[in-house]
Parts: structure tokens; sequence; C-alpha cells
């Protein structure tokens, strides 16, 4: 079959690799109808992991099953599934606990597995025309008869728009509270999204890129741009001066400056400072435990200047680490089915599986219009679709989205 293949920092290529099969009985086989490019494969991408060369690239992944091992019953052939990018057992402590990204089985010697990704198992990815499920009844999320209509929408419960409801979760957003998120990336625009529809009275969201912003602009978000002055200043002058009641951290270890530079501290420091005293942070941006690709010395070692004192001083509380998609992907499904998320609003590219290099290059460069890639393996040829296109078909109003 063919899958993108990571050779390399700035390398990845469409290449023959073997067809995955049923290893064991509890095995899934997964047709891959689409498949997103998501910003933290842009850590790999950039060298700035020890991913392997050789490995299938891909975790946001949604098809139809084609093949089940003799120990699946609840799966069959046929079903439209939307993978968690998480693979989890199901019985282990933390997976009974609903704690899925934090597995003890899939990825021995560590806390959690996924398809595609540097340090989290031997598994290959999605960005490919097959994939390989493991514990299938557990792992697949069956979706209801308009899978293929609104395919677009599902296909962001394997990743961003869970792990966006998570960094909310994290952060103890209740109705009618205020908060601020940090980065209009596919994740922070979903953890936007998720707050809009959980009733929050103010959505403000920080970052640089215009056509970003104007989308969050949108759904009914207020959008700060950082290059404008500080981020935390306009904040505190949105919420009285009093800040937010909660923050997201949806940006990682890689945030920069306006100008580029990167301070690996940048945001977490301002979220300090920009959410009220006694209010909660949740953080699902990606931070990693070294960095050698890092110019900052405290970050080689996985290490933040924190603002301790100043986040103790306030009684702040914050929750971190990545999202056990299964604890929500079941009622993101549903508010999916009934109408009441659309998420689909953030895609501005749907392209082949052939067009994934270049792709990679235009979403590496945060070029202007490429908010987020997903590509149909089995589909060939050019299917790009302009972000226009898009925002006529999925862009929701204002009014609709909550
Ligand atoms: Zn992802
Ligand atoms: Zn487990």
């Amino acid at each position: 079959m063919k899958a993108l293949v990571y050779k390399g920092p700035r390398n990845v290529q469409i290449t023959d690799v073997p067809d995955p099969k049923i290893e064991k009985p509890t095995d899934v086989l997964v047709k891959i109808t689409s498949t997103n490019i998501c910003g933290s494969d842009l850590h790999m991408y950039e060298g700035r992991t020890d991913v392997e060369e050789g490995k299938v690239l891909g975790h946001e992944n949604l098809g139809q099953v084609v093949e089940v091992g003799k120990a699946v019953t609840r799966i069959q052939a046929g079903d439209y599934v939307c993978l968690p990018f998480n693979i989890s057992c199901g019985f282990c402590k933390n997976c009974e606990r609903g704690l899925t990204g934090f597995c003890l089985t899939m990825n021995p010697g560590n806390a959690g597995a996924a398809y595609g990704y540097a340090g989290m198992g031997p598994y290959n990815g999605g960005q490919a025309e097959y994939l390989r499920v493991p514990y299938g009844d557990f792992n697949c999320l069956k979706l209801p008869d308009d899978a293929e209509e609104k395919e677009n929408d599902y296909v962001m419960l394997s990743d961003i728009f869970p792990t966006g409801w998570h960094a909310t979760e994290l952060a103890g957003l209740r109705p009618g509270e205020s908060i601020v998120i940090f980065g209009c990336g596919p994740v922070g625009s979903m953890a936007a999204h998720s707050a809009m529809i959980k009733g929050a009275s103010k959505v403000i969201i920080v970052d640089r890129h215009p056509d970003r912003l104007e989308l969050a602009r949108k759904i009914g978000v207020i959008a700060i741009d950082d290059s404008k002055g500080s981020p935390v200043e306009q904040i505190l002058e949105i919420t009285g001066g009093e800040g937010a009641d909660r923050g997201c951290e949806c940006v990682g270890y890689q945030c920069h400056d306006p100008a580029g530079h990167e301070i690996p501290n940048m945001t977490m420091n301002a979220l300090v400072q920009s959410v009220r005293p006694t209010g909660g942070i949740g953080v699902v941006g990606v931070f990693v435990s070294e960095d050698p690709g890092s110019k900052d010395k405290l970050a080689k070692e996985g290490k933040l200047a924190f603002d301790f004192g100043a986040f103790f001083e306030k009684g702040l509380h914050m929750g971190t680490g990545q999202c056990n998609v299964k604890a929500y992907n079941r009622y993101l499904r549903n508010l999916i089915h009934t109408g009441r998320a659309n998420p689909s609003w953030i895609i501005s590219h749907e392209l082949a599986l052939d067009e994934a290099p270049d792709a990679y290059k235009h979403f590496d460069s945060r070029e202007r219009g490429w908010t987020k890639v997903i590509l149909h393996p089995q589909k060939s040829g050019s299917r790009n679709r302009s972000r226009s296109a898009s925002v006529r078909k999925g862009q929701p109003e204002a009014a609709h989205a909550e």
C-alpha cells in the first residue's frame, strides 16, 4: 500500500510499504478514508523528536473496517469508525479509570501509545491506505449512518476536538465563566469551539495569524493579536482587570514570540498572569522531557523557568497532559450527529495522499490559509479545496454554532 513515511528532518515521502495485517485476534483492519495532518506531526517533521526513519505518520484517522480478528465481537466489516489517536488496552489500571491516554499496556515502560508518533510505541500511522487497529472492540468508535455525509466533522474526533474539549475540562471551565486560550491553531480553535458549546460567557483566544483569528471571530470568539501589544494587558482589559476565570495552553514547547524566537516559558507564564486568582489552567500543548534541538539551556533538559511563586500566590490549579480521547469521543460524536457541534469549520484543505509531502511544507511554514489539512487516501488526484469553498460548506454562523 501507499503511505506517508518519515525519512528525516523536513523529508516525508509517499512510499510503498507492506500492507498491514491482522496480527492478533483482537485486531481490526481499517481502510482509511480520512486522515489529518496534525500540528504535533510538525515536531517530528522538523526533526525535533527522536522518531525513527521509516515510520508511517498519522494519528488522526477515520475509515471503514475491512477485516476483523477472530476475537473481535462488536465491530464488523463495513462499519465506519473513528480511531482515537491514543492506542489503549481497556484493562490496565489507567484505562479502567478512563485515562486511556496513559495506557500502561500498549507501550511498555511508558504511559500512553499512539499511531505514527515519536516515543509512543511501534505503531504505524494512518496517513496511508490501511491501518491496523489493536484491540479493535475497545479502540474503534462506531459512527452513525451519517458517517460519510459528516466525515469531515467525525474525523476531528480522533484528536483535536476531544483535545480542545480536554483543555477546557483540565482548566475546570463551568458555564458562565470566561476563558482565555493561548494558540489559535486547530487545537486552540477546538478548545474555543468547546468552550462556546459549554456556555462560557467570554471566550478569548490569543494568536497572531490573521486568518486564524478571523476564523475564531466567526464563531463568536474574542480574538487577540499578540503582535499588536501585550496579550496579558489585553486580557486584563477585557476582563475588567481581574483576569479570565480559566486558561488553556494550546501551543506547546515550540512557542515563540511574534518575531519567531522560541521562548519556551512564554505561554505558561502569560497564563499565570492572565488567569484570575483561584482560577484554573489546562495544558494540552505538547511539552517534552528533553528537547536537544532547543537553543534554550533549560528546555534542552525539558525544563521551564515557570513563575511558580505567582502561580502559588494566586492559588491557581493546573491540569496537564494528552487527552484521553475515549473519555469524550462518544459524547462529542453525538453533538456532531445532532448538529450541535461542527468542527469541520477548521478545515482549509482536502487533499489526496500523494499531495501530503507538499502539504507538510505549506503547513509547517504556517502559510496563510493552511489551518487544517485532511487527506483522503482512497481518492487520487488533487481535490484541493480552497478555504473559501471550505468556509461555504462548513463554516457555522455564530448563532448556529452554539
Ligand atoms: Zn493530532
Ligand atoms: Zn490500558
